[in-house]
């Protein structure tokens, strides 16, 4: 497989430019016992000791122009493609990973070629280095047809929320209004906006705009993901599929300022949370502005051609996604407030569906939407996006376990605060009776401190309930696929089978039954 990968994605890896590259390598490349490379947030920064072929590798292909990593797991690898920063991929793994990731990077359309190892043993392992030198070097002129890929479109959701763009399509009356040098957060009229819109230029993986673009383009001919536009600023897309994919943003992002307060969390996005950072009335206030912010980006303007039916079905589906959140939002707050904390698996995955799902439920009917009359198939997206939703929600309740170096930085905040995860519920429903009342004791009376998380963490090992939560997503992905494959719509299905596959990847836990391996392998990943 990986041969017949390497042939189908030859000429189109060959053709890219070799700043345009990268070279993956596993660290489990290097020697092991005397390697005195440290790891950082990129993997493993080597050393160029020489005791290992990763410093050759890495030496000549930095010569070339590629860009180096030394590390396991897509997520940073998706970073930096939709970062811009590379076209195409050129990976070492061993046959267990590489053949995962075939199946992905054909549906992103990304081209990559791959090396396998010779040894699958995680440590010390080799690999024929004429080979991977030999690749590092291909190159020829690019071939007239290219494979469809979904990069420029995640590029331009990407970019959609940066400062310089975002005021394309929606305007700072505010800002242009005040003198050259003030600072807009100082000045009381227009704080408001500037807070706001620098709230939306933050973090996120900006998966909800991706969506709605990319089924509108699938529906439409699929012009946007053609791979003459990766380096492309802009893409054949109407204005107003651009606009509504904002709304469904900035309605998130409305909704994470409010979440935040009632949560209290400290920090977001890397950040202070805005209640932290203003004061709570302003952030109230910011959040009420993007929910406005929201609703006029979903008016059509001067010459735009849109349908009025669609808007309306666009506007009743979003309000509906809005009521169907502060419903779940508040489920959740009653039972953290509430004595006795008695919940089961099931009572936590229907405020998931209710939370999570119809924001991802909006984002694509909006798109397949504004193509045309979505139909028969709405009810099949409603079940899709539950599946999706309920998957992606208890992958961020795993992430919590680590502190995400990106958004929330404390590991074990929903823990601590009390929050109806589906892995506080796994736990009750698998406690035997002393640590069931020792757990409960844990939530309801137990200092607010460091002490508490590995107190809970311990008793999630003892349970199993990372493994259970893994298995959890698994289900989910697999009713989201079944769904899928009763669509008839070709087309719409490769994205809906690439969405399943980037909204809910993580790097697969060890099968060992025992819950440490799940937080360790959870390294890397990150939350949205
Ligand atoms: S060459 Fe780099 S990766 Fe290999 S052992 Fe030395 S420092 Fe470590």
């Amino acid at each position: 497989m990986v041969c017949l990968s390497n042939e189908f994605w030859r000429d189109q890896f060959a053709a890219v430019d070799f700043k345009k590259r990268l070279l993956l390598l596993p660290h489990c490349l290097k020697h092991a016992e005397g390697c005195p490379a440290d790891y950082d947030e990129f993997g493993l920064d080597c050393r160029r000791c020489g005791a290992c072929v990763i410093a050759d590798f890495k030496t000549r292909a930095e010569e070339l122009g590629y860009k180096v990593l030394v590390a396991e797991g897509t997520p940073i690898v998706l970073k930096i493609i939709v970062g811009g920063y590379v076209d195409a991929i050129l990976g070492v793994a061993c046959l267990n990973v590489l053949e995962k990731a075939i199946d992905k990077v054909l549906m992103a359309g990304v081209p990559a070629i791959a090396v396998p190892l010779l040894s699958s043993d995680c440590k010390n392992t080799s690999v024929d280095e004429d080979w991977v030198a030999e690749l590092i070097e291909w190159r020829i002129e690019p071939s007239a047809a290219r494979t469809r890929t979904y990069v420029p479109l995640m590029r331009f959701a990407a970019r959609l929320f940066e400062p310089g763009v975002i005021e394309r399509y929606i305007p700072r009356p505010r800002l242009a209004q005040l003198d050259e040098g003030i600072d807009p957060v100082q000045d009381p009229l227009a704080s408001t906006e500037a807070i706001a819109f620098d709230f939306l230029s933050r973090g996120g993986k900006r998966f909800r705009p991706f969506i709605t673009l990319a089924s509108y383009d699938a529906m439409t001919g699929g012009q946007a993901t053609s791979a003459d536009l990766l380096d492309q600023d802009d893409l054949p897309l109407p204005p107003f599929v651009c606009r509504a994919a904002m709304a469904i943003e900035v309605f998130h992002k409305a909704s994470l300022v409010h979440d935040d307060i009632e949560d209290d969390d400290p920090y977001r996005y890397g950040r202070e949370t805005l209640h932290k950072a203003y004061g709570l009335p302003i952030a109230l206030n910011v959040g009420d502005y993007l929910i406005g912010l929201g609703y006029r980006l979903l008016k059509p303007q001067e010459g735009e051609d849109v349908p009025a039916d669609a808007v309306a079905d666009i506007l009743r589906c979003m309000s509906d996604a809005h009521l169907r959140l502060a419903e779940g939002q508040g489920a959740e707050l009653l039972w953290r407030d509430k004595k006795g904390k008695e919940l089961t698996p099931l009572d936590a995955l229907k405020i998931y569906a209710l939370k999570t799902a119809p924001a991802f439920e909006a984002a694509l009917y909006t798109g397949l939407r504004l193509a045309g009359p979505v139909g028969d198939l709405a009810p099949k997206l409603t079940a899709y996006t539950r599946h999706v939703g309920v998957a992606f929600q208890i992958l961020n309740d795993l992430k919590d376990w680590q502190g995400d170096d990106n958004n929330k930085l404390v590991a074990g905040l929903d823990a601590l605060g009390a929050r109806p995860t589906v892995l506080l519920a796994l736990a009750l429903d698998a406690a035997p009776t002393g640590v069931r009342e020792e757990f409960l004791g844990l939530l309801e009376n137990g200092p607010r401190e460091a002490g508490t998380i590995e107190a809970l963490r311990g008793i999630f090992q003892e349970l199993g309930v990372f493994d259970k939560a893994y298995r959890l997503v698994e289900k989910y992905r697999e009713r989201a696929r079944q769904v899928v494959s009763e669509m008839n719509e070709p087309v719409l299905e490769d994205l809906l089978l690439f969405l399943l596959d980037t909204v809910l990847d993580y790097e697969p836990p060890e099968p060992s039954g025992d819950g440490a391996a799940v937080v360790v392998s959870l390294q890397g990943t990150s939350r949205g």
